[in-house]
C-alpha cells in the first residue's frame, strides 16, 4: 500500500518504521522545516516548533526499550552508539530491599536515557535508510480527500499550499495539537465526542551538561518527588547531559517566576536530591522552557461498534494523550505504531478490518494507561484543592505511606511498581493480593517509622526563601 503519515514526531517515525518493514511505501509529511542535522548535538537545536515538548525532559520507559530491543535492534544499537544509556533498573535497586536475587523477567526492567531530540534524530536516521520511505519537510497538511461510500473513505491529503496527494491509507500522527478531527468534520464525518481532562499543571525544564570526565551522579533512586505544591524530577540524558523539570499548578501563579533561570536554580538548590546535580560544574545548555495547556484526552474513530471512516487512522498524541508527568507518551505512541502495523498486516486488503482491529487493540492496551492518568490527576487535584473526600485522603495516604516506603523494603513491591511505571504490567498489578497485603502492612506501621527526611521546604518557606509573593 501507499501510505501517507502526517507528522514526523516519535509516533509518525515509529509508524513509518513499522509499516515500511512489512512492505508498504510510506510518505511522511512534516510541517516543521527540519533538514536532517549531522549529529545529535545539532539535532538538539532543531527548530521543532510543531512539537515544543522536545525542549522538556523525556523519560523513555521499559515498554519502549523492549519494543526496540525485540523488533528494531538497529534503532537501539544506534542510540547507544551515539551516546544514549540503557538504565538497567536492577542496578539501582535500593540497598534496603529484602532480596537482591534477580529473576529472569528482570531483564525487561530497562529504560533509556536520551534527550528526546536524540531519540527522534536516531529514529529518523534509521527510518530514512529504507528506500521505501520518503519524507517531505516544511509541508503542512490542511485537510483530507474523501470519497463517499457506505463508510466514507479517505483517499489522500490536501496541503496548505493548495496541492494534494493520493494515498491508499492516511495516518494522522500529528500530535496533541492535531486538527484531524476538524478535517473529518469539514468532510461531513462527525467524530464521537472526545473526552478531555485538564491536568492543571505547568511544566518548566532546563537542560545541562556535565564536563567531560565527570560522571552523572546516578544513585539507587531515580530523583523525583512531590512537595505537594511542586513536583520535580531529574532526568539523565545522552552524552553527559541531564535535565531538571518542575511542575506546578497552572492556577497558583506564585511559582510562575520559575521561568526565570536564577529563580529556577534557587529552587533546585533548595531541593537536596536535585542540588547534587548542579554541584558538579554543570553548564546550562538552554533557557528555562515552560509549557501549559497540558491535557489528558482520548478520541476514537469507532462509534456503536463500527468504524466511522475507512482508510484513515489517528495515532499517538493525536488519538490519546496523557499527563506528561507520567512520562508515557513516547512509549505509548511507539506501542500504538506497533499495534497498527500488526493490525494492517493481519488484514491486508480489508482496510475497515484494519481500523477495527487497531481500535480494539488500543482499547485493550493503551486505554488502561489513559484511565490511570485521569484517575491519578483527579486525586492529586482534589488533595491540592483540599476538597477530597475521606476515601481519596485514605488512598493518598496508602500511596505515600504504604506503597512508596514498601518499594524501599519489599523486592516484590519494588518489582511490581517498576513494571507498572514502565508500562510492562497493567496498573492493577499493585492490587494483587500479596502485593497489596505488603503495602497495607507497611502502611499500618506508618506511625512507628522514623519520618522520612524532608524532600524540600514546605510551600510558605519556599515562597519566603525565593522572595516571592503568594498568589494562589
Ligand atoms: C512537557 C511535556 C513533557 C513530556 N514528557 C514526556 C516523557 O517524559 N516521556 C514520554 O514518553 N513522553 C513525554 N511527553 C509526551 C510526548 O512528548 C508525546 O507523547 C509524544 O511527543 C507524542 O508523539 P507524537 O509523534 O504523537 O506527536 P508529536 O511529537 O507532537 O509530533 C507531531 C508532529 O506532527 C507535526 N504536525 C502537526 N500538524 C501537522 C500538519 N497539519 N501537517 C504536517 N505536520 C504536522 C508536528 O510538527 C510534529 O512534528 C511529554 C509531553 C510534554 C508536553
Amino acid at each position: 500500500m501507499e501510505i501517507g503519515v502526517i507528522g514526523a514526531g516519535v509516533t509518525g517515525l515509529a509508524t513509518a518504521l513499522e509499516l515500511s518493514k512489512i512492505g508498504h511505501r510510506v510518505t511522511i509529511i512534516e510541517r516543521d522545516e527540519t533538514p536532517m542535522p549531522n549529529t545529535c548535538e545539532e539535532a538538539f537545536f532543531w527548530d521543532r516548533s510543531g512539537a515544543p515538548q522536545v525542549r522538556h525532559s523525556h523519560a523513555l520507559l521499559g515498554r519502549l526499550h523492549n519494543l526496540l530491543r525485540d523488533n528494531h535492534p538497529e534503532v537501539l544499537s544506534m542510540l547507544l552508539d551515539v551516546g544514549a544509556t540503557e538504565i538497567c533498573l536492577t542496578d539501582h535497586m535500593p540497598d534496603t530491599l529484602d532480596d537482591h536475587n534477580l529473576v529472569e523477567d528482570d531483564k525487561n526492567l530497562r529504560m533509556l536515557a536520551a534527550r528526546r531530540t536524540t531519540f527522534e534524530w536516531v529514529l529518523r536516521n534509521v527510518v530514512m535508510e529504507n528506500p521505501d520511505v520518503e519524507i517531505q519537510t516544511g509541508k503542512g497538511v490542511s485537510g483530507l480527500r474523501l470519497e463517499q461510500s457506505s463508510i466514507p473513505k479517505v483517499t489522500g491529503v490536501c496541503f496548505e499550499d493548495g496541492s494534494g496527494q493520493g494515498f491508499d491509507s492516511v495516518i494522522a500522527a500529528n500530535g496533541r495539537r492535531s486538527t484531524a478531527p476538524n478535517w473529518l468534520t469539514e468532510a461531513g464525518v462527525s467524530l464521537p465526542d472526545e473526552e478531555v481532562e485538564d491536568t492543571g499543571i505547568i511544566y518548566y525544564s532546563r537542560f545541562y551538561k556535565l564536563p567531560e570526565g565527570v560522571e552523572l551522579p546516578v544513585g539507587d533512586r531515580l530523583v523525583a518527588g512531590d512537595l505537594g505544591y511542586l513536583k520535580y524530577g531529574v532526568f539523565w540524558g545522552d552524552n553527559n547531559t541531564f535535565s531538571i523539570t518542575f511542575a506546578t499548578s497552572d492556577t497558583d501563579k506564585t511559582f510562575w517566576g520559575i521561568r526565570d533561570p536564577e529563580t529556577f536554580e534557587k529552587v533546585v538548590r533548595l531541593i537536596p536530591a536535585a542540588e547534587e546535580w548542579l554541584n558538579l560544574e554543570a553548564e546550562a545548555l538552554t533557557e528555562v522552557h515552560s509549557m501549559a495547556g497540558l491535557l489528558n484526552r482520548k478520541r476514537t474513530l469507532r462509534h456503536n461498534d463500527e468504524m466511522i471512516v475507512d482508510g484513515f487512522h489517528m495515532i499517538g498524541d493525536a488519538l490519546i494523550c496523557t499527563n506528561p508527568l507520567y512520562g508515557r507518551g513516547c512509549s505509548t505512541g511507539f506501542w500504538q505504531a506497533h499495534l497498527l502495523g500488526q493490525s494492517i498486516d493481519a488484514n491486508i486488503g480489508d482496510s475497515v478490518a484494519q481500523g477495527e482491529q487497531f481500535s480494539l487493540q488500543v482499547e485493550k492496551n493503551i486505554l488502561p494507561w489513559y484511565n490511570a492518568s485521569v484517575e491519578s490527576d483527579k486525586s492529586s487535584r482534589s488533595i491540592a484543592n483540599s476538597d477530597s473526600d475521606e476515601i481519596s485522603v485514605m488512598k493518598r495516604s496508602i500511596l505515600k505511606e504504604g506503597l512508596i516506603p514498601a518499594t524501599q523494603t519489599s523486592t516484590e513491591v519494588w518489582r511490581a511498581f517498576m513494571k507498572m511505571m514502565n508500562l510492562l504490567a497493567d496498573p492493577s498489578i499493585l492490587s494483587e493480593p500479596e502485593i497489596s497485603a505488603t503495602i497495607m502492612r507497611v502502611w499500618a506501621e506508618r506511625d512507628r517509622r522514623k519520618p522520612e527526611p524532608s524532600l524540600g521546604p514546605p510551600r510558605e518557606e519556599m515562597i519566603k526563601l525565593l522572595g516571592l509573593v503568594s498568589n494562589g
